[in-house]
C-alpha cells in the first residue's frame, strides 16, 4: 500500500482483500453496484463497519443505491497493488507447505510463490504445484525479487530460517509455525497457528454460545 493510504487504520485494511474478493466476483458476474447489506452478509463483517471502513477511502454509499462496483474495484486494486505481483518463497515443503503450494494463490490474488526451499533431500529438485523446490542451504542465492516468505517449517527451525530471510532483504514472513520468531522492527510478521485458531474456536463456542437473535 502506498503512503497515500497509510491513514487506514490497520483493522480496515486487514479486511481490503477480504472486500476485493468479494467485489471482484460481483464485477465478473456483471454486477454493477451492491448494497452494504449485501456486502455484509457475504463477508460476514457488520454493515456499519463496511460503512465505516468505505468512508475513509471515499466511497460513500448512496442509500437505496448501494456502492458502485467498478469505482470499488479500482480503488482496491490500487491500494491493495492488484497491478502488481509480489513474489513470495515458502520455506518446508511438508504437509502444510506441500498444500500452499497446490493452492492458487493467484486465482483472486496478486501474491505468486515463486520458489520453495526445503532441507530434506527426497524434496529438492521436485516441483510442487508448478514451483520448483530448491535446497535450503541455497536460500540466500534465489531470494532476488522476493519480499515475502511463508514459514511452514517445524518451530525449532523457525528463528534460524528467520534470521537467514531478513538478511536475505525480506520485508514480510507469515509464519505457520508455533514458534514466536524476532525479527527486526522493520519487518512485519504476521503469525497464523492453526491449532490455537481451532482451539480459540472450541472455547468460545463453549463459553460463548450464539444465539439465533445476535
Ligand atoms: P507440516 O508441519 O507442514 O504438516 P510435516 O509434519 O510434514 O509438516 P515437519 O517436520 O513439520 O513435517 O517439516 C516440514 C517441512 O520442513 C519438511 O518437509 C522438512 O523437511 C522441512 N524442514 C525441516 N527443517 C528444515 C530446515 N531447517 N530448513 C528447511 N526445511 C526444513
Amino acid at each position: 500500500m502506498d503512503a497515500e493510504h497509510t491513514k487506514i487504520p490497520q483493522a480496515t485494511a486487514k479486511r481490503l482483500p477480504l472486500y476485493y474478493r468479494f467485489l471482484n466476483n460481483l464485477h465478473s458476474q456483471g454486477k454493477l453496484r451492491v448494497s452494504s447489506r449485501e456486502l455484509s452478509e457475504a463477508v460476514k463483517v457488520d454493515s456499519a463497519t463496511i460503512r465505516r471502513d468505505f468512508s475513509y477511502f471515499g466511497a460513500l454509499g448512496k442509500k437505496g443505491y448501494g456502492y458502485n462496483v467498478e469505482y470499488l474495484l479500482s480503488f482496491f486494486r490500487k491500494t491493495l497493488d492488484q497491478d502488481e505481483t509480489t513474489k513470495v518463497a515458502l520455506i518446508g515443503v511438508g504437509n502444510l507447505g506441500t498444500a500452499f503450494l497446490n493452492y492458487n494463490f493467484t486465482k483472486n490474488n496478486n501474491t505468486k510463490i515463486e520458489v520453495a526451499f526445503d532441507a530434506s533431500s527426497d524434496r529438492i529438485g521436485e516441483e510442487v504445484g508448478g514451483v520448483p523446490v530448491q535446497h535450503i542451504d541455497d536460500l540466500e542465492k534465489r531470494m532476488d525479487g522476493i519480499g515475502v516468505a511463508i514459514l511452514t517449517v517445524p518451530a525449532t527451525a523457525a528463528q534460524g530460517i528467520a534470521d537467514r530471510l531478513v538478511a536475505a532483504g525480506i520485508s514480510g514472513v507469515l509464519n505457520f509455525t508455533p514458534a514466536r520468531i524476532t525479527v527486526p522492527s522493520n519487518v512485519r510478521v504476521h503469525h497464523i497457528d492453526l491449532a490455537i485458531e481451532l482451539q480459540a474456536l472450541v472455547y468460545f463456542l463453549k463459553h460463548y454460545p450464539l444465539n439465533e437473535e445476535d
